[in-house]
């Protein structure tokens, strides 16, 4: 009874709903029916082939990682820039950015009582050096900001270890951000942190610390959780662990370098243009795969494959490669500043900076409207597994303009349960990326910027 009243009551409800999911199935179905060919023949095409695998192989073996400042990212800008051009894009050029050009030098960290052991460390980007003969103090381990404050006159002269198990990368790198000048406030010599990733095979992270203005700059180092380990064990037994930390680690002057471009330019409306993206610098350790030549690739894939099949949409396709998203910014930045005058005409800008392992879809920041369209454009990816479009879509290097000029934002969103573990690492070389995952990252990149950049209507 009770069940049957319900239904009842239910059905002009039900037919209602039912009569709009067909009207607007209808609709749907009009403009994205003229997308089903050409996104198939995206995917196929990058799918076909192991085309954008052997091409970071190239970036990542033969230039090698590409810290902001170095020869080796210059060699990197002027090869993208090459390559584009034989690819057949239009309007490569390069713009040029100064960037921040920090050195590791030599660096080295050892417990040296109550017996010596070798600590695997990696300095943090943009630390201070230590004095030449390095810095040599007990270590007072914590693993929270409150329990480092309480510990308040107690750390003047040591060296602080943030023993922090890793959650995520959000919760734990405020640690690695942060920690350095926390502890330098209060009077520490020195700073180590559990190295920001899952526990590894003795692998230390680096990444960059941010001073504060307030505190004494004190170097700072990542060490292995292995090592982390260690030395809290052996406080745990009430051992005083002393810990010599020696790095050479400097600024030279600011260097030049760039933003590469690309394009393929729209056939009706060339001024209006959609964004793809991934930085081209990297850390100055492993080689540059994941964090983000992989992004780079698949993005300026997305171009390579639409000329090699004639697909000309109505708007302009840009490619941006960054320089100096790991410590400064300054690519994104400039992009903002020397592109001012046309982010009105930017329709969509992604970036890609999560790895290219097996595509999931996208994240999309914007209005309702446009989430739902490009929500229906990424039907067109269910073949291949890459149709989700979760909130919060964006970059660190599109996050200037897309903030400035209120632009729709979207990342590519890939599974991510292997990117912590080699973020920032020497394990970041190429072996870790599939190149189908890898193919099938560029084919979603590609559907997605074709389609909104050949809408009728600009996505709004
Ligand atoms: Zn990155």
């Amino acid at each position: 009874m009770v069940r049957r009243a319900i239904v009842a009551s239910a059905l002009p409800f039900l037919v209602l709903t039912s009569s709009t999911t067909v009207r607007a199935g209808a609709e749907r179905a009009t403009w994205l029916d003229a997308y089903r060919e050409p996104a198939a023949r995206i995917i196929g095409e990058a799918v076909g082939s192991t085309f954008a695998w052997q091409r970071l192989s190239v970036l990542t073996d033969s230039i090698g990682n590409r810290l902001s400042g170095t020869p080796a990212l210059e060699r990197a800008v002027a090869w993208a820039a090459a390559e584009m051009a034989r690819d057949g894009l239009e309007n490569v050029h390069t713009e040029k950015v100064m960037v921040p050009h920090w050195v590791r030098g030599a660096e080295s960290a050892e417990i040296v009582a109550p017996t010596r052991h070798p600590i695997v460390m990696l300095g943090l980007g943009d630390s201070v050096g230590t004095p030449p003969d390095g810095v040599q103090a007990d270590v007072v381990v914590v693993h929270t900001f409150e329990e480092l404050d309480a510990k308040g006159s107690a750390l003047r002269g040591r060296i602080v270890l943030f023993n922090v198990t890793f959650t995520n990368y959000g919760e734990t790198v405020r640690f690695r951000s942060a920690g350095p000048s926390r502890a330098a406030r209060l009077g520490a010599v020195g700073m180590l942190i559990r190295a920001v990733g899952p526990a590894g095979l003795r692998t230390p992270h680096t990444g960059a610390l941010q001073y504060s203005n307030d505190a004494p700059k004190i170097p700072a180092a990542a060490i292995a959780s292995e090592d982390a380990d260690r030395i809290q064990r052996m406080a745990d037994r009430g051992d005083k662990v002393v810990v010599k930390l020696a790095m050479q680690a400097h600024f030279e002057p600011d260097a030049e370098s760039a933003n590469v471009v690309g394009e393929i330019r729209g056939r009706e409306l060339p001024n209006e243009v959609v964004v793809v993206s991934g930085h081209l610098d990297s850390w100055d350790v492993g080689a540059g795969a994941t964090d983000d030549g992989g992004g780079c690739v698949v993005s300026w894939e997305a171009l390579r494959i639409m000329k090699k099949l004639n697909l000309r949409p109505r708007r302009t396709v840009r490619v941006v490669l960054w320089t100096n998203e790991e410590n400064g910014g300054r690519g994104g930045l400039a992009y903002r500043d020397q592109h001012r005058a046309e982010l009105g005409n930017h329709i969509m800008m992604m970036e890609s900076d999560s790895g290219v392992f097996r595509p999931l879809g996208f994240g999309f920041t914007g209005s309702d409207q446009a989430r739902d369209k490009v929500r229906a454009i990424a039907t067109l990816l269910s073949g291949i597994g890459a149709d989700q479009v979760t909130p919060g879509g964006g970059g660190a290097d599109i996050t200037p303009a897309t903030q400035d000029g209120r632009i729709p934002a979207m990342s590519l969103e890939v599974d991510g349960s292997k990117y912590f573990l080699i973020h920032h690492t020497p394990a970041d070389t190429i072996d870790k990326i599939d190149p189908i995952e890898m193919a099938k990252c560029a084919a979603t990149v590609g559907v997605m910027a074709y389609v909104v950049a050949d809408l009728p209507e600009r996505l709004q």
